[in-house]
């Protein structure tokens, strides 16, 4: 039901962390991380209930944190509100981690599919097929951002996906549609969120993503795409906000 992403110069997991808190008021079931630690291996915490359970479980199993991560609260469309069906879910042997708000609405022949390839399963949402075939795209380009516009022209439904990789630090691809995407930029750093709460603590400089794009944020770039990799215009707009 929340996005957050970062990269940047900063902790991963304070941004995202107060990211997801001030996404809070939308209601949510589950929430979990995914960051790119110091020493270059991905890692993920995810608990069903309110963010105090995430937090007490980062208290608990510390994750090592780095400049390069993803938060999302959940709203249970497809398998429980349970630990293992929390967001992130995994592909690539666990190098990569996504996040997903919405519905893929083709994702029990996409799961079918992937059975008959030798895939298999740890949750019963409709997202983890998302992760594994993007882990599957990313294993024969070598490429995040052909990734995920490899699997985005596969998904029926609507989607706001954010994905990183372990040996693609620096990097966070997100894809949009019918369900909101916005980008913050900041200086050496970049932001994504479900909307501008996300990261309004930490810039006022918002760019809306449109309907069936692909986005790119490192620290120092931001590239927008369509779902074919054609460029597409972006407009910058300061987020007008008392708060
Ligand atoms: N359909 C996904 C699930 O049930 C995502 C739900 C959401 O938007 O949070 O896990």
């Amino acid at each position: 039901c929340g996005i957050v992403g970062y990269v940047g110069p900063n902790s991963s997991l304070d941004v995202l962390l107060g990211g997801l808190s001030r996404l809070e008021y939308r209601g949510y079931d589950s929430a979990g991380v995914a960051v790119i630690g110091q020493d270059g291996t991905l890692g993920t915490r995810k608990r069903a209930g309110k963010l105090s359970v995430l937090l007490d479980n980062l208290k608990d199993a510390p994750l090592s944190d780095g400049q390069t991560g993803i938060g999302h609260t959940r709203w249970a469309t497809h398998g429980g509100p349970t630990d293992r069906n929390a967001h992130p879910h995994l592909g690539d042997g666990g190098k990569l981690a996504l996040i997903h708000n919405g519905i893929i609405e083709n994702f029990a022949a996409l799961k079918q599919e992937l059975l008959e390839a030798g895939e298999s399963f740890s949750s019963d949402t409709d997202t983890e097929v998302a992760a594994i075939m993007v882990g599957r795209a990313f294993r024969e380009t070598g490429d995040l951002t052909l990734a995920m516009r490899q699997v985005v022209a596969r998904l029926d439904g609507a989607f706001t996906l954010l994905i990183v990789h372990e040996d693609r630090p620096g990097e966070v691809v997100g894809a949009r549609r019918n369900s909101p995407l916005v980008i913050g930029l900041g200086e050496g750093e970049n932001f994504l969120g479900s909307d501008v709460a996300a990261f309004v603590e930490f810039t006022r400089r918002a760019v809306e993503i449109g309907q069936d794009q692909i986005v790119t944020i490192r620290p120092d770039s931001v590239i927008v795409t369509d779902f074919f990799g054609a460029p597409v215009e972006t407009r910058e707009y300061e987020i007008a906000w008392d708060a």
